[in-house]
């Protein structure tokens, strides 16, 4: 295959290992030793030692524009490790993102780690970490959110060889294909829910041997291994394993999921229990949880009837009859709301005065949006579809990072905004923002207490 190679002199790659490397021979190496075609090697010019980050900047836009003559054929190129096409991880996806999206596939040739995700995830920091000690693999809500990796697991369909590869699964493979016919059927296609009943009743099971759902449906019909992409984004190295299903019939699938899949508007059930944060249960000091019963009758005239009952609840209260629920209170969810309204709204100077305002600050977003760009950097595990969703993220977390003054100064006059907002008429819009208070609403059986 066709092959460039791209290294830097920067601080970063330098540090990366003790041992001064020519790179330069390192690529050559690797192309003669793997029969890779070196068109061309990019190096930082020799009359700077030290690369700086504006220096690597420009020698990326060389190396994009020369591939973006159509002239150029496919390529891969070869980088020592992910330290010498950046500096940080966000700016290196940036570019991952750039160059997969040009058809370009990055290795790390002087690594244990060749996959240039995993190499990076290994050798770089978050912008503005990079100095500090901070080691983002390390944090605990991030293990947390991270445990859902599917790193070395086997994939319904398939099974490990003695020596290690993916091999086909006889038995398994007959079933994924059947849910992909079932699925893309043109004269009678199955909905997920339908496949699902008809995989039941015909006593198959998954790999642990639970039922089939909608969800281990769509984890087989999303999952690339399939069309014989294992390594992340289909750089396969060595050891193809076979694909399973066709790659027409594959993309056939993502096309009715795509169509198929309802927009879902998560915010819409929640949201509807705006002031769990603020309430809490005078017993026990937790805060309420929503309830939403819905009842439906038939009454004298024959008519159907239909009502929902929403309520706050200390989540402490058990089944109705039980003599512990004493004190752990239950209120209507409307009684209780107009109630809230009322009382802030009636509040005196002095008390409305010390009303604060609940809103994670910056540092805690950024924080968020740090942890949510390194679980997608870790989805994009075994799925294409992941770099759609990874670029959102950044997107996002770059524009946060370059933009601190502006958002901070936003934050000030949203909280100006919310204070003032609290007397509004509108009754969904006091709500609303009562819900941003930084008070504590101690719930009783008859009365609200509520400490500012
Ligand atoms: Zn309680």
């Amino acid at each position: 295959m066709r092959a460039v190679g791209f290294f830097s002199n920067n601080k970063l790659s330098r540090n990366s290992d003790t041992k001064i490397i020519n790179f330069k021979q390192l690529i050559e190496k690797y192309c003669r030793e793997h029969n890779h075609k070196l068109s061309k090697i990019f190096s930082p010019k020799p009359d700077i030692s030290n690369e700086d980050d504006n220096q690597l900047d420009f020698r990326y836009k060389t190396l994009v524009n020369y591939f973006s003559d159509p002239g150029k054929q496919k390529s891969l190129i070869l980088i020592p490790n992910s330290s010498h096409l950046a500096n940080n991880l966000e700016i290196f996806m940036y570019r991952f993102i750039e160059l997969y999206e040009m058809n370009l596939r990055i290795l790390c040739i002087d690594s244990d780690t060749i996959d240039p995700l995993q190499n990076a995830e290994k050798k770089l920091n978050l912008k503005g970490r990079e100095f500090n000690n901070l080691n983002i693999k390390r944090d605990k809500i991030f293990l947390k959110a991270s445990k859902g990796k599917v790193l070395g697991k086997i994939p319904y369909g398939y099974k490990k060889s003695d020596l290690g590869d993916l091999i086909i699964d006889p038995k398994e493979a007959e079933i994924v294909l059947r849910v992909f016919d079932l699925y893309t059927n043109s004269d009678n296609a199955f909905g997920l829910r339908k496949i699902s009943r008809y995989l039941n009743d015909e006593g198959i099971r998954t790999r642990n041997n639970n039922l089939w759902n909608t969800v281990s449906l769509l984890s087989i019909l999303r999952n690339t291994i399939y069309i014989g992409n294992y390594y992340r984004y289909g750089v396969q190295i060595s050891n193809n394993h076979q694909s399973i299903v066709e790659r027409v019939k594959f993309n056939l699938a993502q096309e009715i999921l795509k169509q198929r899949t309802p927009k879902r508007n998560k915010t819409s059930i929640t949201n509807v229990f705006k002031l769990s944060k603020i309430l809490i249960c005078n017993k026990c000091n937790k805060n309420l949880n929503g309830l939403t019963r819905k009842q439906s009758w038939i009454n004298n005239s024959g008519e159907r009837k239909r009502k929902i009952y929403r309520y706050y609840i200390c989540p402490s209260r058990k089944v109705r009859t039980n003599p512990y629920n004493q004190g752990h209170v239950i209120w209507r969810f409307d009684l209780i709301e107009k109630l809230v309204v009322e009382r802030i709204q009636n509040l005196s100077k002095f008390q409305e005065k010390k009303l604060r305002i609940n809103l994670i600050s910056y540092d805690e977003k950024l924080r968020l949006l740090e942890m949510n760009f390194i679980k997608e950097l870790r989805n994009l595990n075994h799925n294409l579809e992941g770099i759609i969703s990874i670029k959102s993220v950044l997107n996002e977390l770059i524009y946060f990072k370059n933009n601190k003054n502006q958002i901070e100064k936003e934050h000030s006059i949203f909280k100006e905004e919310i204070l003032y907002k609290i007397h509004s008429n509108n009754f969904s819009i006091a709500i609303e923002n009562i819900s941003y208070l930084d008070v504590k609403i101690y719930v009783h059986d008859e009365f609200l207490d509520i400490k500012i």
